[in-house]
């Protein structure tokens, strides 16, 4: 573990935790002495990370919860007050990137796969998870947008439409709960290499060199890179960032 325990005695939710950037993250609030739940899909999904958690010496339990749906979203949250009697932390990061064209090519069903699993998973979560921190009288809540939140990418309708909704919930969410000491902020990563990528890329390394050309520091960011910022938006350094999208996107979107 890390000489930093910047989250020794709290308890962290996150969300899309079996991979990426909130397996990443999940490790990271681990290092630093939080107590995680870690949720995906399945709880096989999110299983590894619990086990990379506990190899750190960390606690963990892996939760299935599909945040799409708001009676897993609640049991899985019950699941971790039963367990662990609190929640201070939740990272709202579970996402869907479909390829897609330009708009009118956009089926309704993946419209409403995106914006089902990006904005209204988001929604849910912090509608469950708001009560249990009002219990405790504080927490802070991070939700996952996108550089795609703050500008606009061809064939990105429906991705786009569901990350600046992120934003906008986060900052109505945030105003809604400042004064109850519950900092709800989100994160708007840059291209970050992971198996999203992957997928978007689909072996082909045209793809893969023009996402890397998006990026003016001419590499993709790390999962840990996003960890770190998420964690600096969770700790007491950022006692008052209320409300705010934290870019981290190696220039990306300037
Ligand atoms: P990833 O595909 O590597 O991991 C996403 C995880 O979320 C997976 O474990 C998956 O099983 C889980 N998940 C998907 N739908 C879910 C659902 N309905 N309920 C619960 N879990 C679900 O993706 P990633 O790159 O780590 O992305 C994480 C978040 O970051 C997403 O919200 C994504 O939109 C956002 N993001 C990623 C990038 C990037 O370049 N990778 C850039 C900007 C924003």
């Amino acid at each position: 573990m890390r000489s930093s325990q910047r989250f020794a005695d709290k308890v962290a939710f996150v969300t899309g935790a079996g991979n990426g950037i909130g397996r990443s993250t999940a490790i990271a609030f681990a290092r630093e002495g939080a107590t995680v739940v870690a949720a995906d899909l399945t709880t096989d999904h999110a299983r590894p990370t619990v086990e990379s958690i506990e190899q750190l010496g960390g606690r963990a339990l892996a939760v299935g919860c599909d945040v799409t749906r708001s009676d897993q979203i609640a049991a899985a949250l019950h699941q971790t007050t039963d367990t662990f009697g609190r929640l201070d932390i939740a990272f709202n990061n579970a996402g869907i990137a479909l390829q897609t064209g330009p708009l009118a090519d956009i089926t309704d069903d993946e419209w409403d796969r995106t914006i089902d699993a990006n904005l209204r998973g988001v929604f849910l979560c912090m509608k469950h998870e708001i009560p249990l921190m009002l219990d405790r009288v504080g927490g802070a809540i991070v939700n996952t947008s996108s550089g795609a939140g703050i500008r606009g990418f061809a064939d990105g309708a429906a991705y786009g439409a569901s990350k600046f909704g992120v934003i906008g919930l986060t900052k109505c969410a945030a105003l809604d709960y400042a004064a109850s000491g519950i900092r709800i902020n989100a994160i708007c990563p840059g291209v970050i290499d992971t198996e999203m990528i992957d997928r978007l890329v689909d072996d082909d390394d045209t793809k893969r060199a023009a996402f890397v050309a998006q990026e003016p520091v001419g590499r993709l960011g790390t999962v840990e890179e996003i960890a770190a910022a998420v964690l600096w938006l969770c700790s007491d350094d950022a006692s008052f960032t209320v409300g705010h999208a934290l870019v981290v996107d190696g220039g990306q979107t300037v």
